[in-house]
């Protein structure tokens, strides 16, 4: 049976027709065809090529169902009949289980690219889902000639990328809302490509996996359900798979190639309904947000002038002070290690490090001399214990009298732990987002940070605004998946940015990483379009994209984060991060955490490109870099830099970049303009159309198209 089912594979693969036992979808991309008497697909073929994208050789299964309480899934390959058929313009794949009936259907987008698919179940006995992979399948590795220009796009957060997946662990998962900023994956070389994605509104738990299986790279989308009893189901939301297409102007696929195949579906959803302009001319977004400043993150704790330890708070009105000489603009401060008991222990976080009416007129202070303070919550995490030095902290016996009950659990009512006490975390629980307990750490907090003068309060630590599921039996919500996380998220962050402008009109809430989902709640965004080679671009031949950037930069623009290193001496590595916050349409930044360094003595390279952000965003570039549209931007002929990135663990990530950062950016108007960062430690020099430009180490330069 196996030898006459690899020859049929043979043949199809041989492009031997039997009609009679393939159905087919077909456009002008894309031509899908499934075995008709297993189900399961058997050709993927880009017809611009003639790329079969599938690896045959490995037995992928059409669909897997896992049932609450069930050891294995079902699959095609274990249903007891599966027929394929045609029913109309649509292909219907039909798989009988025990007391079970799984349906997929499949059709062509109208006036569009993709074939999309939606999952079906239907139980005589009442049955809980737990996670249903749906696409699933297996593509051919290497997807062409050595594999070297192969890609694996990533929805990971601000973006990322995969080089080579047959030399490189492919094996990830990004959950969404979480990690997956939005719903895309795709695999592409220079000639053809394969897009998946999904287009659900209403923010269901699912994630976006890829894995070497076998010989190929398997991709899915695993959609996690609440677990509650259901004779019937159904995915509330079509899956996509498409193929690619070269964009124009550009010399082949590229990233943006599946950004702009996404964009059209995102910029419909209800979170694009207005536009950063929109929300800022309207009051949506308070003013300052729009407008040049810097972002200096400083921690109370850390080096003192006199190179000793000790309390930074009465020395941080003054450097916000220098900072702003330095640059000539108002400084957002982001205080960091302002937490009562030690960086990142939480919730007991008051009176603040330094005292509590200190911190409030030091705010009180930097308010009333036009800048801003800003400090992150860490997230719904309780910290149970924490290494802070030769020291322990304890806080177990208040966790267990008062947010045992709301934790993040298991089914039994356990909390599910994070950990151990020596990370920079310490070992936590989460609160579960459905409680009350959540709004009051949240929403609470935000609102007692304001009362001493905080401006701008980020939901640190909830990445992308993604928890665990929760199965605990007191709680409210149904255990497992679904929507009910993100809608609880979604409530207290609406509620934080609420409360927070009713007490302060120019409040503003802000989230760590980038989450489609939540884009009407946040006024800016944590970003690291500035990071390769560590998190969330960690991993060998991972190279960070600005994905997210891309597809919304003009429905929200975001900050450089609290990473952008500067420092009296010449660095690369500032240079790049500080030239792509500028490319990437960010706010530009400073990281000092707990290192003193004096501004007026800041590598005068590094200053000048900071100085030339903020001149540019003052300009005319400024409304290209606040609200304009990324479009895809074709390599400039440039010399390439040698880099070696530093991973947190010490592992060294060696990167070429190009030695000027650039991108182009689109008004709503369609007037096009291209910003350029010059990053090396020389002049470059370089053409764009018919100009030769040269820029000289930190220089920057912006041209209008003609
Ligand atoms: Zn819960």
């Amino acid at each position: 049976m196996k030898n006459l089912l690899s020859l049929f594979l043979l043949l199809v693969n041989a492009g031997v027709s039997i009609a009679a036992e393939v159905v087919v979808l077909e456009n002008e991309s894309l031509r899908a065809a499934w075995d008709a008497g297993r189900g399961t697909l058997v050709s993927l073929k880009d017809k611009a090529t003639g790329r079969e994208w599938l690896d045959t050789a490995v037995q992928t299964p059409g669909y897997t169902v896992q049932l609450a309480g069930e050891k294995s899934p079902l699959t095609s390959g274990n249903a007891t009949s599966v027929r394929a058929r045609k029913e109309g313009a649509a292909v219907v794949v039909e798989a009988e289980h025990p007391g079970r009936t799984v349906i997929c259907d499949f059709r062509l987008e109208t006036g569009g690219s993709g074939v999309l698919g939606r999952i079906a179940l239907r139980s005589v006995e009442p049955c809980r889902i737990a996670k249903v992979c749906f696409p699933l399948v297996t593509l051919r590795l290497p997807f062409s000639g050595t594999g070297e220009d192969d890609r694996l796009l990533w929805p990971e957060c601000d973006g990322s990328l995969l080089s080579n997946p047959l030399q490189n662990k492919p094996d990830r998962r990004f959950p969404y809302p979480g990690n997956a900023s939005l719903q895309l994956m795709a695999a592409y070389d220079g000639t053809a490509g394969l897009f998946f994605s999904a287009r659900d509104a209403t923010g269901h738990a699912k994630a976006f996996c890829s894995r070497r299986s076998g010989s190929g790279l398997e991709l899915s989308i695993a959609h996690v359900l609440p677990q509650t009893p259901v004779l019937e189901w159904k995915l509330p939301y079509d899956v996509v798979v498409a193929g690619l297409k070269p964009l124009p102007g550009m010399p082949g696929i590229t990233w943006e190639s599946a950004a702009e195949q996404y964009r059209p579906w995102a910029v419909q959803q209800p979170w694009s309904r207005r536009t950063m302009a929109q929300r800022v001319a309207e009051g949506d977004i308070p003013a300052w947000v729009a407008k040049p400043n810097l972002v200096l993150t400083y921690a109370l704790r850390g080096d003192l002038p006199d190179k000793s330890q000790g309390n930074r708070q009465p020395l941080l009105t003054d450097m916000v002070r220098r900072w702003s000489r330095v640059v000539e603009t108002p400084v957002t401060c982001l205080i960091a290690s302002w937490e009562k008991r030690g960086t990142w222990v939480t919730p007991d976080y008051f009176p603040p490090y330094g005292g509590e009416r200190e911190f409030a007129a030091m705010n009180q202070t930097l308010q009333a001399e036009g800048h801003r303070s800003m400090v992150f919550l860490s997230g719904l995490y309780w910290t149970l214990r924490k290494k802070i030095g030769d020291e322990v902290l304890d806080q177990q016996a208040e966790f267990d009298r008062a947010g045992r009950k709301s934790a993040i659990s298991d089914a039994q009512g356990e909390p599910l732990l994070r950990g151990p006490a020596e990370s920079d975390i310490g070992l936590a629980a989460t609160i579960c987002p459905s409680t009350a307990l959540a709004r009051e750490l949240l929403a609470g907090t935000s609102q007692r940070c304001q009362e001493l003068g905080i401006g701008c309060v980020q939901v640190d630590q909830i990445v992308g605004g993604g928890l665990r599921e929760c199965f605990h039996p007191g709680h409210t919500h149904p255990p497992g998946g679904g929507t009910w996380s993100a809608e609880a998220l979604y409530r207290i962050f609406s509620e934080i940015r609420q409360a927070g402008r009713a007490r302060d009109p120019k409040f503003v809430f802000s989230l760590e990483e980038p989450g489609e989902f939540y884009l009407p709640v946040l006024d800016t965004y944590h970003a690291r379009d500035l990071h390769q080679g560590r998190w969330p671009r960690s991993g060998a031949c991972v190279t960070g994209v600005p994905l997210f950037t891309h597809v919304y930069h003009e429905y929200l623009a975001g900050y450089g984060s609290e990473g952008c290193y500067a420092s009296e001496h010449p660095s690369q590595l500032a240079l790049f991060q500080m030239g792509s916050n500028l490319v990437c349409g960010k706010a530009p930044a400073v990281a000092l955490w707990g290192r003193w360094v004096e501004p007026e003595k800041v590598n005068k390279v590094q200053l000048r490109l900071l100085r030339s952000h903020l001149a540019l965003w003052r300009g005319e570039a400024g409304e290209f870099l606040n609200y304009g549209r990324r479009v895809a931007s074709p390599a400039l002929a440039v010399p390439a830099l040698d880099m070696v990135f530093v991973e947190k663990d010490g592992a060294k990530r060696p990167q070429k970049v190009p030695a000027v950062l650039h991108a182009r950016w689109q008004l709503a108007n369609g007037r096009t303009a291209t910003v350029f960062a010059c990053i090396a430690d020389k002049p470059v020099d370089f053409v764009v159309g018919k100009e030769r430009i040269r820029l000289e180490p930190g220089e920057t330069a912006f041209r209008p198209s003609e």
